[in-house]
C-alpha cells in the first residue's frame, strides 16, 4: 500500500485524506497545530490516522507522497528535508486533479481571485452546468473530488497552491493581475512571485485558454519573455482588442467568437474599474464554454458578490458603509478608494506588508476628507499623508473607528474600511475585521 502523508489537518488538507483513503493510500495526516473538533471528528469517523500539535519525523520521511497545506512554506527544514529524500511534495489541488476528468477553469491574480471565481462560478450555475467551486474557496477541491460531484469545476487558485503543482491543468486560466504581494514566501523577490503565478500556464497545451489582463506590465513582460502553449485571450481597460474584451464608451465589447457582446458597465451589479476587468475575464471563460449571452448578461446584472468585498453594509443618517476588509495591499485599496464617488472618511491601517502608500497620494487628495487610521503602527500612513489631508485620527478598535467615523462624515458622505494592511494586529483575521466593523455600524 502506498503510504500518503498529509501536512496540516485544515480543510484541504482532511479532503485530501477522504480522497486518499478511497483511493488506496495508507493515509497519515500531521499538523504542528490543534486539529480542530470538527476535522477530527471527519478523520476519526473515516478511522485516518493522525497526529496534532508534533510531526514524526520518522513517520513522515517514510511516505511516498506528501501532500502540504498551501501555508507551510517550502523552506521549513521539514520540506527541505523530504525533498532531499526525492519524496513528492505537492499541493493538494495537484493531488486531487489526478483522479477527476472535470473541466478546470483556475483562477489566480494577486487581487480579484475569489471575485472572478464566484461570477464564474454564478454564470456557469446560472447556465445550467454542473459546476462546483473549490481552491482557496469553500469545501476543499480533494473531498468535492471524491464525492464525483461535478463535471466542471471553477478553482481559486493561491501562488502557494500553485508551487505544489507538477502535471494539474486548467482548461480555461485566468490571471486577474499581479501586484507585489507575499513577497516574504518568495525571498523578497517580484519575479519569484510572477514565475509562481505563471505556474497556471505551465502544462496548458493549444487546446486550452489563458485569460489575462493585457493592462498589466508583469503579466506582459512575462508573456514577451517566456512561451505558453496556451491560446491568449487578453482583456483591457486601456484599449481596443481584435480579440478579447475591452471598453469602447462605456460599454464592454467581447469579441472571442462570432457572438459579440456588447454591455454597458452601468449594467453591471459590481462596480468600480476593477470588477470591470473581473466579469470581463469571468465572461471570457464563460463564452469559452459556450454559454449564452443573454445567460452571462443577466448573471452580470445579479451578481451580489462576495463578504468583505467592497461590500455595501448600511445607509445611517445619510451616510453610507463600506466593508473592504478584504483589501489587505495596495492595489486592493487603490480600486475602493477609485470608486467612491462622494467624499469619504478611509479607514485604513492594520500589519503592513511592506506598503508604498506614495501610490495612493492622488485619490487620497481627491477623495478623502478624514483618515482614521485602525492598526497599532500608524507611523507610515500619518507621515505619507499628514500635508494631503487634515484630519487623521488614530483609533484601537472597529467599535471606535466607526464612532469616530461616524462623527466626521456627513449626510451624502461614505465611511470606507479599506485597511490596505493585515488584520492580525488587532483581528483574527480580514473576516473577523469586517464583521467587526458591520456590527459596530449596525448598532450606531
Ligand atoms: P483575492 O481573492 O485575490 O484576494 P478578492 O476578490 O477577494 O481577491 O478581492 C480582494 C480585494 O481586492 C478586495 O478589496 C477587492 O475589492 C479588490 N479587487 C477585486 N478585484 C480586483 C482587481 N481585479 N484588481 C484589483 N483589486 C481588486
Amino acid at each position: 500500500m502506498k503510504k500518503l502523508t498529509i501536512l496540516g489537518g485544515g480543510e484541504s488538507g482532511v479532503g485530501a485524506a477522504i480522497l486518499g483513503k478511497q483511493k488506496g493510500y495508507d493515509v497519515f495526516v500531521s499538523d504542528r497545530g490543534e486539529i480542530s473538533k470538527k476535522y477530527k471528528e471527519v478523520l476519526l469517523n473515516n478511522e485516518i490516522d493522525f497526529e496534532e500539535k508534533n510531526h514524526t519525523e520518522a513517520k513522515i520521511l517514510n511516505a511516498d507522497v506528501v501532500v502540504k497545506s498551501p501555508g507551510i512554506p517550502d523552506t521549513v527544514p521539514l520540506i527541505l528535508k523530504l525533498k532531499e529524500n526525492g519524496i513528492k511534495v505537492i499541493s493538494e489541488i495537484e493531488f486531487a486533479a489526478k483522479y477527476t476528468n472535470a473541466t478546470i477553469i483556475g483562477i489566480t491574480g494577486s487581487n480579484g481571485k475569489t471575485t472572478t471565481t464566484l461570477l464564474t462560478h454564478y454564470i456557469l450555475k446560472n447556465a445550467g452546468l454542473n459546476v462546483g467551486v473549490a481552491g482557496n474557496i469553500g469545501d476543499s477541491f480533494a473531498q468535492q473530488v471524491a464525492e464525483q460531484k461535478y463535471g466542471n469545476y471553477v478553482l481559486e487558485l493561491s501562488s502557494f497552491q500553485l508551487d505544489g503543482i507538477e502535471d494539474f491543468n486548467s482548461h480555461i486560466a485566468i490571471l486577474t493581475n499581479i501586484t507585489p504581494d507575499h513577497l516574504d514566501r518568495y525571498e523578497y523577490d517580484f519575479n519569484k512571485y510572477i514565475a509562481s503565478k505563471f505556474r497556471i500556464t505551465k502544462n496548458q497545451t493549444a487546446n486550452d485558454f489563458l485569460i489575462y489582463d493585457a493592462d498589466d506590465e508583469a503579466i506582459n513582460n512575462w508573456l514577451k519573455e517566456n512561451k505558453t502553449q496556451a491560446k491568449l485571450v487578453p482583456f483591457s481597460l486601456e484599449k481596443e482588442l481584435e480579440y478579447g474584451a475591452y471598453i469602447k464608451e462605456n460599454n464592454i465589447i467581447i469579441n472571442i467568437n462570432k457572438d459579440t457582446i456588447h454591455m454597458p458597465t452601468s449594467a453591471l451589479s459590481l462596480k468600480g474599474k476593477h470588477n470591470t476587468k473581473n466579469a470581463m475575464a469571468a465572461t471570457m471563460a464563460a463564452q469559452l464554454l459556450k454559454v449564452r449571452k443573454q445567460t452571462i448578461r443577466e448573471s452580470l446584472e445579479d451578481f451580489e458578490g462576495a463578504e468583505h468585498r467592497l461590500e455595501n453594509v448600511a445607509k445611517v443618517k445619510g451616510v453610507a458603509y463600506v466593508n473592504d476588509s478584504k483589501a489587505t495591499n495596495i492595489n486592493a485599496t487603490f480600486y475602493a478608494l477609485e470608486c467612491m464617488d462622494t467624499a469619504t472618511v478611509w479607514i485604513v491601517g492594520g500589519v503592513d506588508k511592506g506598503n508604498d502608500y506614495n501610490d495612493l497620494l492622488p485619490l487620497v487628495r481627491e477623495k478623502v476628507k478624514a483618515i482614521v487610521c485602525l492598526g497599532l503602527d500608524n507611523e507610515k500612513i500619518k507621515n505619507t499623508f499628514k500635508n494631503v489631508v487634515d484630519i487623521i485620527v488614530e483609533t484601537a478598535g472597529a467599535e471606535e473607528a466607526v464612532k469616530v467615523s461616524h462623527k466626521l462624515a456627513e449626510r451624502g458622505e461614505t465611511v470606507l474600511l479599506s485597511p490596505a494592511c493585515a488584520s492580525f494586529d488587532l483581528f483574527e483575521n480580514y473576516e473577523d475585521r469586517g464583521r467587526q466593523f458591520k456590527k459596530a455600524v449596525r448598532s450606531l
